[in-house]
């Protein structure tokens, strides 16, 4: 969808997945800080009639095409945009608990099993310095990577598509966690809505 572009629906209750992350996170990282990211790239965006047409992707992939002065609020709040958008159904309520079909079978393939996956994306995401995501990304070559990256740098910036993403900024757990990152992260794999993992890997290999 491109400009104006909308917060789309949670889909969900804010308290849909308690206790492992709480209802007050949830409705300030979607109301308040999901949204000032919508705000902020349509504000970037306004002038710039020439971009209206582009999904949120393309300019994000093309960042260099756009005018200098917009780069910055595009990458920050189109990444941000991006980004949230599909976490929302990442961390959604149902779903699988575990990988299934084709993104078991490459993750089998690419980390040796489904815990040795978990325990190097827990590292990426423990080990990011300040604000940041933890992916697992289908890269160039058509491979599964695990890496971060800092403050909302998407992956498609690298030409990467993204499988599964975890936004380690402090907003994101800060209220129920504080300082215990690691805390949240293991409670986080609790709520991990593989379908939708899947869902995005399946897209990621059309492409
Ligand atoms: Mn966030």
């Amino acid at each position: 969808m491109p400009y104006p572009f909308k917060l789309p629906e949670l889909g969900y209750a804010y308290t849909a997945l308690e206790p492992h992350i709480d209802a007050q996170t949830m409705e300030i990282h979607y109301s308040k800080h999901h949204a000032a990211y919508v705000n902020n790239l349509n504000a970037a965006l306004e002038k710039h009639a020439a971009f209206h047409k582009k999904e949120v992707e393309d300019l994000l992939s093309s960042l260099s095409d756009l005018p200098t002065e917009v780069q910055t609020p595009v990458r920050n709040n189109g990444g941000g945009h991006l980004n949230h958008s599909l976490f929302w159904r990442w961390i959604a309520p149902g779903g699988s608990k575990e990988p299934k079909g084709r993104l078991a079978d490459a993750i089998k393939t690419g980390f040796g099993s489904l815990d040795t996956f978990k325990e190097q994306f827990t590292q990426a995401g423990t080990s990011r310095f300040g604000s940041g995501w933890a992916w697992l990304a289908l890269d160039r070559s058509g491979k599964l990577k695990i890496y971060s990256t800092a403050n909302q740098d998407p992956p498609v910036m690298e030409g990467n598509k993204p499988v599964l993403g975890l936004d380690v900024w402090e907003h994101a757990y800060y209220l129920k966690y504080q300082n215990r990152r690691a805390d949240y992260i293991k409670a986080w794999w609790n709520v991990v809505n593989w379908d939708a993992a899947a869902q995005s890997y399946e897209k990621a290999m059309m492409r």
